[in-house]
This record gives structure tokens, C-alpha cells and sequence, in this order.
């Protein structure tokens, strides 16, 4: 199962340069290392950290920031993948840090375990997404990295440290940014594998909005994605199920995941992006194809869609009770400026958790994402959101492009200085701090 579903992508001269998923960053470092193991990890990561360097260990590729470019050793750690141990009596599940979502879930499930809630698509590798808070919806789940109950990291001399459950190391350690240290593996709580029963339905978006509460109560896992100059919210409820499988075709694949969820094709949004004033119309026009469907499959097939448009995002964490009225101001703002942005914007809903930097940190949170399809530009649309979000104390997704840097972030997180602590103790002479590690985190 190594590294089946890896697919960052690289570039330049002798496979040295290196891009992620969008093709936004792109970086040429000046070792790239695909490393075999622990053991060949930690004599990299000991000869580097002992020569000063800086290391930064990349996932799959899927952030959108440019949290894993170097200029100097870039670590592949996606052989370091699979299951370790498995308790089944506690669902306790360790794994290598490299393994990729997709193939997690697969061996969970011959397992007969699951993870209790992903997010939309299952390409990562499990520490790339809890080191930037990757979350799913649910009103009552957690991000990712609250599933974990303890987790290995070397440190710049190349020895492993084993963080305990409930120490602060662990609380920091497990949304970082690659910015403590190469993580080696994790050990997941997991759950016993379950069905979900999913219904994606059109629905009107100021009834969404004023139902938000409601409905987010009634359902396991709600979101919804709404076209900009649209009235119509595609709703998605996934809820847990005893019916009997009924997968969905490749045609409803196609509508929903394709159509809806990534806009209505990577030709059409380019050609949209040259002709601003048909974006409109366009988007009246794909919320025109939102029909009822309905699936009964294994969680994790039901969580994965399909992203086949590449695109740019900005998703920021905001406190639950501002989401809905803070999503009708983005879209009226929008409207008004007329901006060309013709991919849905998706709303989703998570609890807090208690991770020294994540998000949502002790706060519930309704997560809002604008997309920008790749050809196009995104970052003067981005700021005058982003602007809206910050009114409402929004802590951006540390994945997800976003304008901030640590001077004005630290005010939003209560325990930012506890995070710092941490950092000093785990990684003193910051060797694992990249450029996007030191605008966000601080020298
Ligand atoms: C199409 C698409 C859909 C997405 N859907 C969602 C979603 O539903 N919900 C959501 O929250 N996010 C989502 N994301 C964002 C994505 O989940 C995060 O950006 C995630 O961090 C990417 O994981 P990765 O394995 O690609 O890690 P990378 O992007 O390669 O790296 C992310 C960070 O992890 C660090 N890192 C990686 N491995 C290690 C390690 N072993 N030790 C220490 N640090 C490490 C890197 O240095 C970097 O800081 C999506 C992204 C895309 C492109």
C-alpha cells in the first residue's frame, strides 16, 4: 500500500523541483529526499540538522500555502507508510506518518475500523493533514487531528520523541505545519467501520441560512456549496445507516461531484475567466443542473469526491454563531464588487478541539471556502474577503491561502505562547521553520 494514491507533483531540472497539487507553489530545493524508512530518516534528518540546515517534510502536495517549499532539504516520507499495530479493542490504530488517506481507509475497513470523519477528498497523507487542521463537517466532530491519541516526531538531532496523551507536546504537535519536527507516525482512535446514507439536494440558500442550526443539529454531517450570484444552496446530509448499500453511478458521480462541486468544467471556467460578465449567468446556469440523489455506501467512499478541476482556496475558521450572516455578506459583497469568481463557495461545520494552533481551537466553527480556478486570479478577491472574515475573528486554515502573518495571528489563539514553549523545547535552533513557518509562527 505505499504510496498508491501519491500525487504531488514535481517538476524541473533532474526531479529536483517540486509544485503543489494547484500549481500555485512551486519550489527547487536543493536536496529533494525520498527517504526508504525511519532508520534512513533519521541519519538525513541528524546529518542535516547537525550542518544547520533547514528541513521541511512535504505530505501529497495538497496545500494551497506554500507551508511545504524549500529552498534547501525537502523530505519525502510517503514510503513510510502503513499499519503499524492495531488494537482492536480500543480502535487504537498506528500508522507510518506518509500514509495516504485513500489507502488508510481501505485497511481500515478490511479491518473492520473506520475513521469517524474525513474530509472531502482522501489524497493526503494522514500528518500533511493534521498538520494544517484538515477537517470534515459534523456539528458534534472534531478535526482529524483530534483523533489522534499519541504520535512519534524526530527531532533535529534525528532521535524520535513518543508524545504522550495529554501533554502539551501532543496538543502543539498535532496541527504544526511541519514546524516541530518530521513526523514519523501516528496512533488514530478510530471507530468501528460504519454506512453512511448521503441525500444532496438544492435548496433555497436563505432557507439554509436561517436553518443552519437546525439543520446542523438533525444531520451527522451537513455542508452546503452556493454559487456566487446564485439563490441555490446544493445541500449535502450524510447520516449514519443500517440500508442496504447503493452506491452511486458514475453519472451522479459525475453531476454532483463534477458539475456542482467543481463548477461546470475546467474549459468553461476558463473560458468564463476571459469573459467576466458571463460568469453570472453561468452560475445561474449550473445551479440549474442541482437535482435530488441519494447514496448508501462505506464511509469512507461516501466522505471522497472526485476534484478534477484545479483550482486555488482560502477557507477560513469562523465562530459557529457568525457563519451563516458572515457567508450572505461575502456573497453580497461579491455581487456588489462584481467580482469573477465563478466557483461555489462551500460552508461546513465543525466542533472545537483542544490542539495548541488548530482552527477551531476550543471554539465551535463554521468553515467557509472560496475557490478560484487555477488560470485565474484570485488574490485581490481573497483580500477583500478575507477582510470580511477577520471582522468576525476568522483564523485561517493553515493549508489555505490566507494574508496573515504571526504578529496578528497570535491574538486569536489563547494559547499561541504555550505553542512557542513548545517549539523552543521541540526545535530550539529551528531547523524546521520555512519561510511559510516563519511568517505565520514567528522567528
Ligand atoms: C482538492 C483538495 C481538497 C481538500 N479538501 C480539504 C477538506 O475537505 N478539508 C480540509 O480541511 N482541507 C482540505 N484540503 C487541504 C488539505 O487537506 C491540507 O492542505 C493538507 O495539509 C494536505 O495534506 P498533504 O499530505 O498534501 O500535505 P502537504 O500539503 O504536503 O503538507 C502540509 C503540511 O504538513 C507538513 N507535513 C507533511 N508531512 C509531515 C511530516 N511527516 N512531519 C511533519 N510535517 C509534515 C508539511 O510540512 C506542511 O506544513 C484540500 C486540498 C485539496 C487540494
Amino acid at each position: 500500500m505505499v504510496g498508491e494514491n501519491y500525487d504531488a507533483r514535481r517538476l524541473g531540472k533532474a526531479g529536483k523541483g517540486w509544485s503543489n497539487w494547484s500549481g500555485l507553489q512551486r519550489c527547487q530545493p536543493r536536496d529533494f529526499v525520498k527517504v526508504s524508512g525511519v532508520g534512513e530518516l533519521a541519519e538525513v534528518v541528524g546529518k542535516a540538522g547537525s550542518e544547520g540546515r533547514q528541513v521541511t517534510t512535504v505530505g501529497s502536495g495538497h496545500s494551497f500555502t506554500p507551508t511545504a517549499l524549500s529552498d534547501d532539504l525537502l523530505l519525502d516520507i510517503t514510503r513510510i507508510a502503513g499499519v503499524i499495530s492495531v488494537d482492536r479493542d480500543s480502535g487504537l490504530v498506528e500508522v507510518g506518518a506518509g500514509t495516504i488517506l485513500a489507502d488508510l481507509n481501505r485497511e481500515l475497513d478490511r479491518l473492520g475500523l473506520a475513521m469517524p470523519n474525513l474530509g472531502d477528498i482522501d489524497r493526503q497523507t494522514i500528518a500533511g493533514a493534521i498538520s494544517t487542521g484538515t477537517h470534515g463537517t459534523g456539528r458534534a466532530l472534531p478535526n482529524i487531528s483530534a483523533q489522534i491519541e499519541r504520535m512519534k516526531v524526530m527531532g533535529a538531532d534525528g532521535t524520535v520523541r513518543d508524545l504522550e496523551p495529554g501533554s502539551d507536546e501532543l496538543l502543539a504537535a498535532r496541527v504544526s505545519i511541519g514546524s516541530l519536527g518530521v513526523i514519523t507516525s501516528v496512533t488514530l482512535r478510530t471507530v468501528p467501520a460504519f454506512n453512511l446514507h448521503r441525500v444532496d439536494e438544492p435548496m433555497d440558500l436563505d432557507e439554509a441560512l436561517a436553518d443552519f442550526d437546525r439543520i446542523t443539529q438533525e444531520n451527522e454531517h451537513f455542508e452546503f456549496f452556493v454559487f456566487p450570484y446564485t439563490r441555490t444552496a446544493l445541500t449535502l446530509k450524510r447520516n449514519r445507516t443500517d440500508r442496504p448499500l447503493a452506491p452511486r453511478s458514475k453519472a451522479d458521480r459525475f453531476l454532483g461531484d463534477v458539475v456542482i462541486e467543481n463548477g461546470l468544467g475546467d474549459l468553461a471556467l476558463r473560458a468564463t475567466g476571459k469573459l467576466r460578465s458571463a460568469i453570472p449567468k453561468m452560475a445561474r446556469f449550473s445551479t440549474g443542473f442541482m437535482s435530488q440523489s441519494e447514496q448508501v455506501d462505506r464511509s469512507h467512499r461516501v466522505f471522497a469526491n472526485y476534484r478534477t478541476i484545479r483550482f486555488n482556496e482560502m477557507e477560513y475558521a469562523l465562530p459557529a454563531e457568525a457563519g451563516p450572516e458572515t457567508l450572505d455578506r461575502v456573497l453580497a459583497m461579491i455581487e456588489g464588487e462584481n467580482f469573477p469568481l465563478p466557483m461555489p463557495i462551500e460552508c461546513r461545520i465543525s466542533a472545537g478541539d483542544d490542539a495548541l494552533i488548530s482552527q477551531a481551537h476550543e471554539r465551535p466553527t463554521v468553515y467557509i471556502a472560496v475557490h478560484q480556478h487555477r488560470t485565474m486570479e484570485f488574490e485581490p478577491y481573497f483580500r477583500e474577503i478575507e477582510r470580511i472574515f477577520r471582522e468576525v475573528d476568522g483564523r485561517p486554515h493553515w493549508g489555505k491561502l490566507h494574508f496573515r502573518e504571526a504578529a496578528d495571528l497570535a491574538p486569536s489563539f489563547s494559547r499561541w505562547d504555550d505553542f512557542q514553549r513548545v517549539r523552543d523545547r521541540l526545535d530550539p535552533n529551528r531547523t524546521f521553520s520555512n519561510a511559510y513557518v516563519r511568517r505565520v509562527l514567528g522567528e
